[in-house]
């Protein structure tokens, strides 16, 4: 047997004449870039977020840049963000003209450790993301109370995390602003590149919608100098259908991990992933943390499983961060989930079968190590 580490066309097969008529539309109604199909799923997207506004951007890193550009980030602020996340996060506040300062992660949530937000800060700090890393919120109330206490803005990095809950409320809804992707690997995709930011502050909802068109108040009268961030007709189409998937198939991942802890408690070797007690986790990723990773890659996927690592690198040690200077050790917790993590096949359609098979082939290459 074969397991993919994701299977984008078993996840596309049964909507497929759905997708086809909602692009027709799109088509007939000339309505590529931005336009009604846009506006139609940013409204379904905040009602699913709980929040008053959406926009749809071009990608996940545009919704991120816009947001900070939104609350005034720029030349020589600090903003204060995780070393384990995708790239974008920090490319965002360099974008700015920023510089991004790291603070390490939970060693349990391997979100922003809270406890050590406050010593990072300076008289240049103006805002913090916290990443949603793998599907699961960061602990927000402590973070949020530090950016009250000390006048800072906070924007959620959730392009993991569509669906996830913090304390019952939607991952994106609980600070200044929420970022989302849609790349086609996460819980909700695009067929191709789309994003989102969700927001409660109509002020900064108006400031992010004309960044993201240029500038403009209004056809050709530009404001501020903006960009070109503005999402797809076709990609909306597209979403609106997925996003009434979303939920069913968040559930589909939760069981998965619940499937993958259950069958792996007994495993010593290997650290599983914790839900924290506030957290409803979506698992976009389901990560493993195992010592010999290199080796354990190497054989699982000799035996018909694909797994990734994400990430395999923490940001501070970066090439394109060489000239922040940090060396390794500057961020323990982080580096050391760089070498081990190693995440197993999670997505919907996922069978009991090809999970069980991934279990199967873990267990044999733990008793192989053995012997
Ligand atoms: C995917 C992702 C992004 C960037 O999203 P794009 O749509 O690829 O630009 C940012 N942050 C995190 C944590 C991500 O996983």
């Amino acid at each position: 047997m074969q397991v993919p580490f994701l299977d984008l066309k078993a996840h596309h097969q049964p909507l497929k004449q759905e997708f086809l008529e909602a692009i027709e539309q799109v088509i007939d109604a000339n309505a590529f870039a931005g336009g009604p199909v846009v506006a139609q799923f940013e409204e379904e997207f905040a009602a699913y977020s709980g929040t008053r506004f959406a926009l749809g951007v071009g990608n996940g890193t545009d919704a991120l840049w816009f947001a900070l550009l939104a609350l005034g980030v720029g030349p020589g602020d600090e903003v204060i963000s995780a070393p384990m996340t995708f790239m974008a996060t920090a490319e965002a506040i360099s974008y700015c003209g920023a510089t991004p300062v790291f603070v390490d992660i939970d060693p349990q949530t391997y979100a922003l450790n809270p406890a050590l937000v406050e010593q990072a800060i300076t008289a240049k700090t103006k805002a913090i993301i916290p990443v949603h890393l793998f599907g699961q919120t960061a602990d927000m109330d402590p973070i949020l109370e530090i950016a009250r206490r000390r006048g800072l803005r906070v924007v959620e990095d959730a392009c993991q995390a569509h669906g996830a809950e913090y304390k019952g409320r939607p991952a994106g809804s609980l600070a200044d602003a929420g970022c989302f992707s849609f790349y086609p690997g996460k819980n909700l995709g695009a067929f191709g590149e789309a994003g989102a930011i969700v927001t409660n502050d109509p002020a900064l909802r108006d400031r992010m919608q004309m960044l993201r068109d240029h500038g403009q108040s209004k056809k050709y009268h530009h404001a501020v100098v903006g960009w070109n961030g503005r999402m797809d007709g076709i990609q909306a189409a597209v979403l609106r259908i997925k996003l009434k998937h979303l939920n069913k198939n968040n559930d589909l991942r939760r069981d998965h991990a619940n499937f993958y802890n259950a069958q792996l408690a007994d495993v010593k070797e290997m650290v599983k992933p914790v839900a924290a007690s506030y957290a409803k986790h979506v698992y976009h990723v389901y990560a493993l943390r195992v010592a010999n990773r290199d080796r354990f890659m190497a054989e699982i996927s000799r035996r018909g499983v694909s797994c990734g690592i994400h990430y395999p690198i923490p940001v501070h040690l970066q090439e394109a961060y060489r000239l922040l200077g940090f060396q390794a050790g500057s961020f323990p917790v982080a580096e050391r989930c760089a070498q081990e993590f190693v995440s197993l096949p999670m997505f919907p359609e996922l069978t009991v079968d090809q999970r069980a098979f991934v279990v199967q082939e873990i267990r044999a290459f733990l008793r192989a190590e053995k012997s």
